[in-house]
């Protein structure tokens, strides 16, 4: 996405200029297929940008192309989309479910709270799934989680898949939107975190945190609960602080760290 404002979102660079914020999604080879963490814009967004509507699309200016969604990015990769099994999503906003109607056989993991949100939004969280009902229109093959007490690094857990070798975990980290979660992933040493929407920019789990201005208001106009928000950002942070090297944090909108993991 490429709103203007680049030194305000970015923290560098003109400030008419357009600020570059991706949608970083994940692809796993596990054991009995591939696992999508996030889908990003789908195919039907390219098509009929109108489904995102007009505020949504003047203000953020998504980029949309068919090469960049993760059914072409998929099948770049050497890959066959019908053998994504599982799509892990961190949350249901457009940004993230855009793609859902790109799989659709595959199982739609989230957290029951953020499924219960969608089905029945309060008031003032209405407009935010109204926006994404387009991509579950189809009527996606829902796997709703609930915690049962598990636990990773001092954060309630889930497994994704019990009963596989593959250790993918639903984190709940709610603040952004209600059920919103962090998704670890365990690598061949350590782990990968990646925390969605829960912090915007790499600085902001750092000590001193620190976030550019346009970014910070952004964060706060589209939390569902800003206590819950600012409370789990503490939480990252003290995380890294705790485990140096051995989990590393992405989130979903900085550039830096897609350019870092490419
Ligand atoms: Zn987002």
């Amino acid at each position: 996405m490429c709103p203007r404002g680049r030194r305000l979102i970015n923290g560098e660079g003109g400030w008419l200029a357009s600020a570059r914020i991706v949608c970083h999604v994940l692809l796993v080879e596990a054991a009995d297929g591939l696992v999508l963490v996030d889908t990003g814009f789908g195919t039907d967004d390219v098509r009929n940008p109108r489904q995102l509507t007009r505020p949504f699309t003047a203000a953020l200016r998504p980029r949309l192309q068919l090469s960049e969604t993760a059914l072409s990015q998929v099948r770049d990769l050497g890959f066959d989309p019908a053998d994504v099994r599982h799509v892990v999503l961190t949350h249901v906003d457009v940004d993230h479910a855009g793609g859902l109607p790109d799989f659709p056989e595959a199982q739609i993991h989230v957290f029951d709270r953020e499924r219960e949100a969608m089905l029945d939004p309060p008031l003032r969280e209405r407009a935010r799934y109204r926006v994404g009902a387009a991509h579950w229109a189809h009527g996606p093959r829902w796997v709703t989680h609930a915690l049962e007490g598990d636990e990773w690094l001092g954060f309630e857990s889930v497994r994704v898949l019990p009963g596989s070798d593959d250790e993918i975990l639903l984190i709940p980290l709610p603040g952004h939107s209600l059920g919103h979660a962090g998704i670890a992933v365990r690598q061949e040493q350590g782990w990968l975190l990646h925390c969605g929407d829960a912090y915007f920019h790499h600085d902001e789990i750092r000590i001193p945190a620190r976030c550019p201005p346009g970014l910070r208001a952004f964060q706060a106009l589209v939390q569902a609960n800003g206590r819950l928000r600012h409370q789990n950002q503490e939480r990252l942070r003290e995380l890294t602080q705790r485990q140096p090297g051995g989990v590393e944090l992405i989130c979903s909108h900085d550039p830096t760290e897609l350019d870092h993991t490419l």
